[in-house]
């Protein structure tokens, strides 16, 4: 191949790779979190300590702005949803509609198992009750991330719903991004702080004092749950705060991988590729395919289409990087072995049969069937999810969805009759255990003394 490729190949043919050295032969991006989380502490204790006050002053430090009002006045929002361009509305509504049908379908149902007479178990799903869902809006603004977290935590049934979004230099005061506002508005959101960063998770899990100039009231409760996208401060703050608070995932750079054979499109693989390259120097964009010839011919659209694509200089830097590349395989069988190795956040499938590739697929984000499923159809409006898990953590965990907002509790349901059934085997465990006082617990519901081990 040219030496003016892009994308540099990981050669994996003919070769019988073990666990350890598959995962090892992927491509992935360096990660550096331990400098941030310096940087973050100071932060959190910072807010902790002293609310409002520090919310403002890290405004001012490190978006160039000291809001008045921290928190979005309701017709700051309204007046962004009358400003918005129609074309852009409609495809806010889009998105919301397929996203509300996909969450509906999702909610989870409440089920019991009757194991004997009066021995019963059931399991009820309980919405956390007050969420933070954070909304990047540094580099660039991402009003589909308002969609992708309200949507599911309103289907769970989540009582209290807060947003947070970095305030906007550009706007003299300090209003965050408008088109973010105005899809909170449209999704009913009106808890809005114009807080970014590090110091908005640190908002969230502590909760925050300080008076507004009008109403003089606490600014934010605390909340039980944080999700949402974020770059390297915020993703560190989630990671900090973890425990004190639930998280969804701690986010890494973006990545994609696409399974593709000889018929796909060398011109779409390409774009979907170069699509993925756009977000971020550091994301990740892998080609794993069994034909050279359509490694080829892909490296020859990527020549002829990064320079003419919008952000050519980011596209071409993630492309080149090391958590980049083409993976060539001896057969389909090792496409997807690869593919499970890797774990992609998100995985396309363009092959002749993407229905027997995608049986066979055991880790990956969210799965794209086909030529006519590119990546940012999900972004955006197919109705399914975009905050997925990155960095090979799709190994063990799931995108973000209905479940991520509710929690399942068991009811243990034991009547008298199945309680005695059962009373001499919990005792025996129990004394096995060294327990003594668990079996006694039990055996008071049917014994005068149960410390009185003659009686029994
Ligand atoms: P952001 O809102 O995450 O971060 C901006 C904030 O970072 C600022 O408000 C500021 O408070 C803080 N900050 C900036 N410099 C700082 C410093 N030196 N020290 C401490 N804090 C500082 O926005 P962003 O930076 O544009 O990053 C967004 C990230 O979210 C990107 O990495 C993007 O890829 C990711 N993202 C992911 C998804 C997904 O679904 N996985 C979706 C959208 C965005």
């Amino acid at each position: 191949m040219s030496e003016q490729n892009i994308m540099r190949i990981i050669d994996l043919r003919g070769q019988q790779l073990t666990r350890a050295e598959m995962l090892e032969a992927m491509p992935r991006a360096e990660m550096g979190t331990n400098e941030a989380s310096e940087l973050v502490r100071p932060i959190l204790d910072n807010v902790k300590a002293h609310g409002a006050q520090a919310l403002r002053d890290y405004a001012e430090k490190f978006d160039h702005v000291r809001p008045e009002n921290l928190r979005v006045p309701v017709e700051v929002m309204q007046a962004a949803v009358e400003e918005l361009d129609p074309e852009v509305r409609e495809a806010i509504e889009e998105s919301v509609r397929r996203a509300r049908a996909v969450a509906a379908s999702q909610v989870p149902e409440d089920f019991h198992t009757d194991l004997a007479a009066g021995a019963r178990v059931s399991q009820r799903w309980i919405p956390v009750q007050r969420v933070g869902l954070y909304v990047p809006g540094g580099k660039a603004v991402y009003p589909s991330s308002v969609i992708m977290n309200a949507v599911p935590a309103q289907a769970a049934g989540v009582e209290s719903l807060a947003i947070a979004t970095p305030p906007s230099a550009t706007d003299p005061d300090g209003m965050p991004n408008k088109t973010i506002l105005a899809t909170c508005a449209i999704l009913g959101v009106d808890e809005v702080y114009a807080v970014g960063g590090a110091q908005a998770i640190a908002m969230f899990a502590y909760g925050a004092k300080g008076t507004e100039p009008q109403d003089g009231v606490v600014l934010c409760e605390p909340v039980d749950k944080i999700t949402g996208p974020g770059n390297i401060f915020v993703a560190t703050a989630k990671s900090m705060v973890s425990g004190q608070v639930g998280i969804d995932a701690v986010a890494g750079p973006t990545e994609i991988a696409i399974i593709a054979d000889d018929t796909a499109n060398p011109g779409w693989v390409a774009a979907d590729l170069i699509g993925q390259a756009e977000h971020d120097e550091l994301a990740g964009s892998v080609l794993i395919t069994d034909s050279p010839t359509l490694a080829e011919a892909v490296q020859a659209e990527l020549l002829k289409r990064v320079p003419r694509t919008k952000h050519a200089e980011r596209v071409e830097t993630s492309l080149s990087g090391r958590q980049s590349g083409i993976i060539l395989t001896d057969n389909l069988q090792q496409s997807i072995d690869a593919a499970n190795a890797y774990a992609a956040e998100h995985l396309e499938v363009q092959t002749a049969d993407p229905d027997a590739v995608i049986a066979k697929i055991r880790n990956a984000g969210a799965i794209f069937r086909g030529g006519y499923a590119p990546v940012p159809l999900g972004d955006y409006m197919s109705g399914s999810n975009h905050v997925l898990p990155t960095s090979g953590t799709a190994r063990f965990a799931s995108g973000l969805g209905v479940h991520t907002f509710m929690k399942p509790v068991e009811v243990i349901e034991y009547e008298r009759e199945g309680l005695q059934e059962l009373a001499a085997r919990v005792n025996a465990f129990a004394v096995s255990e060294d327990l003594p006082a668990h079996g006694e617990s039990v055996l008071s519901r049917f014994v005068d003394d149960p410390y009185d081990k003659a009686t029994l």
